[in-house]
């Protein structure tokens, strides 16, 4: 007999009806000898409305960080309770935890605390005595007692975190969508479900801009090695496995692809300073009080030098690119440098896969795909298992479909993928 945790987003549990969908599920696993443990999110849509209120209540004064975490800690509470009812009416015996009553300790960071501790005992108490155990995602309790909230998606996280904890054999995500894709399959139609990817790469992909997991949850999945299954609510399959490099590779199986996956992110902006002094430590001044002012800087390039002088170009997020050019501008002044300029309308390409770091000539058959598409590339950066290139915002489709046919990854089935959710790709 093995141990599953099943987590369940708030698509899965929207209304009564799709309680029901959930608890049927988690009754045929059990039947099937598992014991269950089931994650829940907040219902669809309703973190938004509780944050809504909360901003309404405070009117431009900022909710307090203690109370807004007790406020969208009531959405997860509310399905565990409704998931646990339907559950005992449909003949399952079922008993269900808040963050606090598992005493899923975290740090005091609130709407964005750190799993410090999970006492997992009283689970499997409940297991032994045969219940379906119901815990409530996305919150916890810290060491004063105040309620936490892990960030938004945090309930990916509690499931993972529940599974290291309670050494599960898999930890199962359920949501619209039915695995993991090569990329968005809004952009690309002839995106293809991936049986499995490594830890690794789904770690790159969601940091790339892939949503279908939070980055935290596969980053735990990933240390503590609890295999992550991303399946759909909504239809049988066997859903994408997120696991070790190597595990489970059936024999004889075709070779390890090259590319997993495609990401791309609309969210970054680009700046650029020309004719700047190249000199020890420029890198420092230009870029350091960016850094105070805490904006995150993505990608870096600087040119080779030329009389002296050298180019400079980095890109931040859209959100921070005003006061980004504000920053540059008045450095521009102090360096003495000849000009500066920024452009929000780009977007960043990345491939992704540990076959990279055995293979030659990826960036080559990336760089001419987009080149015989007129793609014009402005930054590229590269890393182990990842290349990323980006272009203006408008060959977003384009280059996307281009990689996608260049490295072979079309689905050729004929099927095409509805999506009804937030969390393609
Ligand atoms: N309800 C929270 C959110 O909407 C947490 C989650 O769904 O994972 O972000
Ligand atoms: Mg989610």
């Amino acid at each position: 007999m093995s141990l599953i945790v099943q987590k369940f987003g708030g698509s899965s549990v929207a209304n009564i009806e799709r309680i029901e969908n959930v608890a049927r599920k988690a009754m045929a696993s059990r039947q099937a000898g598992h014991d269950v443990v089931i994650v829940v999110s907040a219902m669809k849509g309703e973190t938004d409305r509780l944050t809504e209120l909360a901003h309404g209540a405070a009117q431009g004064h900022g909710p307090r960080p203690r109370e807004l975490d007790l406020l969208l800690s009531t959405g997860e509470t509310v399905t565990i309770a409704l998931v646990t009812m339907v559950l005992e009416r449909m003949g399952a015996p079922a008993r269900c935890y808040t963050g606090a009553q598992v005493q899923i300790l975290t740090d005091s960071a609130f709407s964005k605390a750190r799993i410090q501790d999970i006492d997992a005992e009283v689970i499997r108490e409940d297991l032994g005595a045969g219940r379906i155990v119901v815990v409530a995602g996305f919150q916890g309790v810290d060491e004063n007692g105040s309620i936490t909230t892990l960030g938004r998606g945090g309930s990916d996280t509690t499931a993972v975190a529940l599974a290291a904890a309670l050494g599960a054999d898999e930890c199962q995500i359920y949501t619209d969508v039915d695995g993991v894709y090569t990329t968005d399959p809004r952009v690309v139609p002839t995106a293809r479900r991936l049986d499995r990817i490594t830890f690794e790469e789904m770690l790159e992909l969601a940091s790339l801009g892939s949503k279908v997991l939070q980055i935290r949850a596969v980053e735990f999945a990933g240390k503590y090695q609890v295999p992550l299954r991303v399946l759909s609510s909504f239809e049988e399959g066997p859903g994408t496995l997120i696991t070790m490099e190597g595990d489970n590779m059936p024999q004889g199986s075709m070779e390890e692809p090259l590319i997993a996956g495609i990401a791309f992110n609309r969210d970054e902006a680009k700046l650029t300073m020309i004719g700047v002094p190249d000199t020890p430590g420029i890198a420092a001044q230009i870029l350091g009080p960016i850094a105070e002012a805490n904006i995150e800087v993505d990608m870096i390039v600087q040119n080779i030098s030329n009389d002296g002088l050298t180019d400079f170009t980095f890109t931040v997020n859209k959100s921070e690119y005003d006061r980004a050019l504000e920053i540059l501008r008045h450095q521009a002044e102090t360096l003495g440098a000849r000009e500066v300029f920024g452009d929000t309308g780009i977007v960043k390409l990345s491939l992704v896969g540990v076959g990279m770091r055995s293979h030659a000539g990826v960036a080559s058959l990336m760089f001419d795909s987009l080149a015989a598409e007129g793609i014009n590339i402005q930054m590229i950066s590269t890393s182990e298992i990842k290349i990323s290139v980006v272009v203006a915002e408008k060959y977003l489709e384009l280059g996307t479909r281009a990689l996608h046919r260049a490295f072979d990854l079309d689905d050729r089935s004929g099927k095409t993928v509805s999506v009804e959710g937030e969390t393609a790709n």
